[in-house]
């Protein structure tokens, strides 16, 4: 299972950046698993700033579907920040994962 994240990390995010797997269970149906952003912080999409002031977190499972037969669900943990900018009034914004929270995009 050691040799198995690492290889999983490179064959499902070849290009997304600062993403580690959590967790993989595998039994004969499906295929699970859990991943996060690794970076520390966030920078807000309002004013640009860099926030590391977590807020809440939330899953989404933007990969959720049978490959091969088998079940194969991306437990994705996206986190909220809260924006240190006091013009902004302390809202808060989710995180953007590259090639993850995108997928509707365009
Ligand atoms: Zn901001």
């Amino acid at each position: 299972m050691d040799d198995l994240v690492p290889r999983l990390e490179g064959l499902l995010f070849p290009s997304v950046a600062g993403v580690r797997v959590l967790s993989v269970d595998v039994d004969v149906e499906s295929v699970n698993v859990q991943v996060e952003c690794s970076a520390v912080g966030h920078s807000c999409p309002g004013c640009g700033g860099w926030s590391t002031q977590l807020h809440s977190s939330y899953l989404r499972f933007p990969v959720d579907g049978p490959v091969g037969g088998r079940r194969v669900r991306l437990s994705l943990r996206v986190r909220h920040f809260v924006c240190g900018n006091p013009s902004f009034g302390r809202r808060t914004f989710a995180e953007q994962i590259e090639g993850l929270t995108r997928r509707h995009g365009r």
